[in-house]
């Protein structure tokens, strides 16, 4: 199995991977350009160009440098992940305020007392980076757990409170704030000029840009996109969202306080003013507009309201006749504007017009090693028992006491009518939810409490019945998701890009199970693209792609032509064969009865009948339950 596939007309088939799939792309126009030419050649003429801009410029360019690298982790954060801050002004805060403290306050110059004064802003920059982590992981532990407006109330609430220590706090200079901040010396060599200082803020941009690009192009990548809107799928998938979505919180705090401690640099004074809430809302503002979901997004945001901040407060005051921060009015109206025509933001816009003519940037990846083997359960073992369980949503009994067990290398079938209680079920013993009261042993062991992601560790894996794919993104990636814990590689090793084995290993197996399941020719679209009885499919090839013991599947048939259904009756067939435990809820009859070894029959929450297929047809309870309710029971009627 190789992990070649062709990305569009030009390319050459060997090893090509694309990342991010040209949807409906005209490829006559294209040139041999990527992307990253484009960035290449744009950071080339900006470089040449940057000791002959005016003053005016660079300062400009600094600021929007600074901006965008806050605006990065709000990207990160808040359009890739889903979270909302309005904090990430006081972020900035802390890492300009400690690099301010330690390299002009006497204590500090005690506590450093054995460094040189050139190594202080570089002991400030460790400082705001420590306190950014702390105070980040502490907020994010407390209020990320909780679901709703938690986390941005407590971000304002942090903004608002920080704004008013910075202004308070003595050793902090209070409202004057700290002056005489020194210049950053790197290697005997003085950062002073802003010409000079604007080359590392940029090329801290760059990296910060590359990494993140890196990052969300990998397997940790996936399950942060899974944050937003996918969290339950991850879970099952044995991601741990929660920690994903502290990390990225923590990340997000990270950069900004990076762009504080630049920034104290460059002004060579810090006061509160600039950390306030009011802009920690244009932060927002910048990520929003610019394309909340991409990474470019927030250099375009943070170029486009600083240039129109700029134009604004020239104009506004003149207009007007008064003076006034009125520009914050014109941004509110803006964002509006910009998010009721382009919900993405404005980079999509701009990233359509490039596409026209630019072919994607190839993705190489060394040839594909396997992935680890889970040893599967010997055949006839139990591998999934539920004893007694219960489960009431308030005074309705959604499951009653309901006992069953599958084995390794059967087929058991969940059948009943609407609301019997199957997906409740299948959420009692894949670890969505609790059980009120009884028992789910896997593989042996009591999981009562434990959450989705150690069923799926212990080798069971799952489909929904609302199908729960990442839309946008294709196939291939949403099937990738299923892999997570057989691979390993964690965030830093994915940004520095010390992942492409394993990537190439997870992505392999994913295609070989893409290809397994019959969709080999949609594995490059986007999953949103596809028919809905396609969409289950993908999802049981998400679920192949952790190498399951256990596999259960909610409605798997539902929306699939005659011939498709047949390729899953053989799959499934195949998988059994292979020593898979199967347990499937199902409504088409014809294809119960001819794949499934035992029936059990659920009505009103209660299990009315178990048996072979012909036992269960030949059942009265059943009959009555089925002639009496809204489905038939096709072939056993
Ligand atoms: P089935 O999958 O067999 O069609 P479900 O398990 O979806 O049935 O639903 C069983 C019963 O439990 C239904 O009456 C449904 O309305 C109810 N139910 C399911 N989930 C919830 C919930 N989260 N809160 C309240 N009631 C629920
Ligand atoms: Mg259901």
């Amino acid at each position: 199995m190789s992990t070649s596939h062709t990305v569009s007309d030009a390319v050459p088939a060997a090893k090509k991977v694309e990342g991010a799939p040209a949807v409906a792309a005209a490829p006559a126009a294209r040139s041999g350009l990527t992307a990253r030419h484009l960035v290449l050649a744009a950071v080339a003429l900006l470089l040449a160009a940057w000791g002959f801009l005016p003053e005016f410029s660079v300062t400009l360019l600094n600021y929007i440098g600074l901006y965008a690298l806050v605006a990065l982790g709000l990207v990160m954060l808040t359009g890739v992940g889903g979270m909302t801050s309005f904090g990430q002004a006081a972020f900035v805060g802390v890492g300009a305020y400690a690099t301010a403290w330690a390299s002009t306050s006497p204590d500090a110059a005690a506590l450093f007392g054995a460094l040189p004064p050139a190594l202080l802003p570089w002991a400030g920059l460790v400082l705001g980076l420590v306190l950014t982590f702390a105070v980040a992981w502490f907020l994010g532990s407390i209020t990320l757990k909780l679901s709703g407006h938690y986390l941005p109330l407590c971000t304002i609430a942090w903004g608002l409170s920080l704004y008013f220590l910075f202004g308070n706090l003595e050793f902090l200079g209070g409202h004057t704030g700290l002056a005489g901040v020194p210049p950053l010396v790197v290697a005997g060599f003085s950062l002073a000029s802003p010409r000079v200082l604007g080359l590392l803020i940029w090329a801290v941009v760059l990296l910060g840009l590359w990494a993140l690009h890196n990052l969300l192009d990998s397997r940790e990548g996936r399950a942060i996109r899974s944050l937003k809107g996918g969290r339950v799928m991850a879970e099952s998938m044995g991601v741990d969202t929660g920690r994903q979505r502290i990390k990225l919180f923590v990340l997000a705090a990270l950069l900004a306080a990076v762009s504080g401690w630049l920034y104290a640099h460059l002004q060579r004074f810090v006061n509160p003013t600039p950390f306030s809430l009011h802009i920690g809302v244009e932060y927002l503002f910048m990520a929003v507009v610019g394309g909340a979901g991409h990474l470019w997004g927030a250099v375009l945001g943070a170029a486009l309201i600083t240039l129109l901040k700029e134009q604004l407060q020239d104009w506004l005051p003149r207009l007007l006749g008064s003076s006034g921060n009125f520009e914050v009015i014109v941004f509110g109206l803006l964002m509006l504007f910009v998010l009721q025509r382009f919900a993405d933001g404005l980079w999509p816009q701009f990233a359509g017009w490039t596409r026209r003519w630019l072919r994607p940037t190839p993705v190489k990846l060394p040839a594909a090693a396997p992935l680890p083997q889970r040893a599967l359960p010997q055949r006839g073992q139990v591998v999934l028992e539920a004893s007694e369980v219960t489960k009431r949503f308030g005074g309705l009994v959604a499951n009653n006491a309901v006992n069953l067990h599958v084995k390794a290398g059967e087929i058991l079938a969940l059948i009943g009518p609407n609301g019997a209680g199957k997906s409740t079920f299948f959420n009692m013993i894949s670890g969505v939810d609790d059980p009120t009261s009884g028992e789910v042993r896997l593989m042996g062991q009591a999981m009562k409490g434990k959450p989705s992601r150690a069923f799926a560790a212990l080798g069971l894996s799952r489909s929904f019945q609302h199908v729960r794919l990442l839309g946008q993104r294709t196939v291939l990636e949403n099937v990738a998701v299923g892999a997570h814990l057989r691979a390993s590689r964690g965030w830093i090793a994915s940004m520095l890009r010390l992942d492409r084995a394993e990537e190439a290993a997870v992505l392999a197996e994913a295609r070989r199970q893409i290809e397994r399941c019959g969709l080999g020719a949609h594995a490059d679209t986007p999953a949103a693209s596809l028919a809905l009885g396609q969409q289950r499919i993908v999802e049981i090839a998400r679920a192949l792609a952790s190498q399951p013991a256990v596999l259960l599947l909610d409605e798997p048939a539902a929306g699939l032509r005659h011939l498709e259904k047949q390729a899953l009756a053989k799959l499934l067939d195949q998988l059994r064969a292979e020593g898979l435990g199967i347990l499937v809820v199902e409504h088409d009859m014809e294809f119960v009865m001819n794949l499934a070894d035992r029936i059990t029959v659920l009505e009103f929450g209660t299990v009315i009948a178990e048996g072979t297929p012909a036992e269960v047809q030949g059942n009265q309870r059943v009959l009555d339950a089925y002639l009496g309710g809204s489905d038939d029971l096709g072939v056993a009627a």
